[in-house]
């Protein structure tokens, strides 16, 4: 054999893991069948500005390990994420803050919003323990905010009704009393100054890596490189959708360059009402400050219309649906895993979870340590 470890997956967890191996002195390489490494995290310059090709990737963690780690191969800018919500025109902070309570209902102090979530909570008869996604929302904040800011967006990106999705997706965003429109509550907060493509180029450097490669398509020669494979593409797949597809979300985007240095003003807008047929648009420059590499302005503008899509075998998946019916089948998946000799699944597709960038990175360094040991 000629390797320790066959990376398949140049995107996170592949390349952290890879590095991890490398550097306790194992041979590794990676391939990935697409012809560029970073997976949906890549970025591309255009004009000086870093394209997020598969959509808006801001780094937050509480882990202060993680943050360190990522430290080492790439700078971090002091990006804090804080979209706005367009509904039907009107805009609205984000995440549900005071400044939402109070665009919306006037009130002006913490002990009025609390309130009046609970006058609304109530009025809908919210059982203790909420059910789905429907109920988690209203039972957070309200009636008023799940119809605007919610519902539509929701119901968009799913493709499914709030009533039969887990409710554990919407207590990702904050709901806070304070004048914060921080999106997330990590300590730790940025991009990679440069683009996360140079930050996994960082993390790959001096490993052999392979792109146009597609593991699946010649496994049995890829197989017999490598002592032990990492695999980071999609469980069922792995297994030749043996048991049936898993359900994935996937995304189209519209990008465009435009001939003027501000379209919208932030990098992140949201669509939340249903009409609106795209998710969000994002301004790639402002993940950066509008500014190139020497700090001047950028005279012009890319941006992204965000499409979200059923996911079929003919295009990337990026989100998985964990509701319950899937999560069984991944579970019969993972046994058929845990079978396999000498094959690590992870990630977000090759462990079928709705993971964050930071615990990406956390399982791969734990998966690394563990079998480097
Ligand atoms: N969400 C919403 N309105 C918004 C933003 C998010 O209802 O304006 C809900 C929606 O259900 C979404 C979930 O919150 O799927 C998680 O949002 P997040 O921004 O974490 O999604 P991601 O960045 O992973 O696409």
């Amino acid at each position: 054999m000629a390797y320790d470890f066959l990376v398949v997956g140049a995107g996170l967890y592949g390349s952290v893991f890879a590095r991890e191996a490398a550097s306790r002195g194992r041979s590794v390489l990676v391939i990935d069948r697409r012809p560029h490494i970073a997976g949906n995290v890549y970025t591309e310059c255009v004009e000086g500005i870093h394209v997020h090709r598969y959509g808006a990737h801001v780094f937050h963690t509480n882990d202060l390990k993680v943050w360190e780690y990522v430290n080492r191969f790439a700078p971090f800018n002091r990006f804090t994420n804080s979209p706005v919500a367009n509904y039907h025109g009107a805009l609205y902070a984000l995440p549900f803050n005071m400044y939402t309570f109070h665009r919306i209902w006037g009130v002006n102090t913490p002990a009025e919003a609390k309130a009046e979530i609970a006058r609304q909570r109530q009025a809908a008869h919210i059982a203790d323990h909420p059910r789905n996604l429907e109920e988690q929302a209203i039972s957070l904040v309200g009636r008023d905010i799940y119809e605007m800011l919610i519902k539509g967006y929701t119901e968009k990106q799913w493709g499914r009704p709030c009533d039969q999705l887990p409710a554990f997706i919407i207590r990702r965003l904050p709901v806070r009393f304070t004048y914060d429109n921080n999106y997330y509550n990590a300590l730790y907060q940025g991009v990679p100054i440069g683009g996360y493509t140079k930050l996994v180029e960082n993390l790959l450097d001096g490993i052999e890596t392979r792109l146009n490669v597609d593991y699946l398509a010649d496994r049995k020669a890829l197989r017999a490189l490598a002592k032990t494979v990492v695999f980071t593409g999609s469980i069922d797949a792995y297994f030749d959708y043996c048991l049936g597809s898993l359900a994935f979300r996937s995304l189209r985007f519209e990008t465009e360059l435009l001939d003027t240095p501000n379209f919208q003003g932030i990098a992140v807008v949201n669509y939340t009402d249903r009409e609106t047929p795209w998710t969000r648009i994002i301004e790639h420059k402002w993940f950066e400050f509008g500014k190139d590499r020497q700090g001047n302005d950028i005279g012009k503008t890319v941006i992204s219309k965000e499409y979200s899509l059923e996911w079929d075998r003919n295009c990337e998946p990026y989100y998985p649906i964990n509701d319950e019916q899937n999560d069984r089948l991944y579970m019969r998946y993972k046994e058929l895993a845990q079978a396999e000799k000498n094959v690590i699944f992870g990630g977000r597709l090759g462990e079928y979870r709705y993971y964050d960038m930071d615990q990406v990175i956390s399982a791969a360094l734990a998966a690394a340590d563990k079998v480097c040991r």
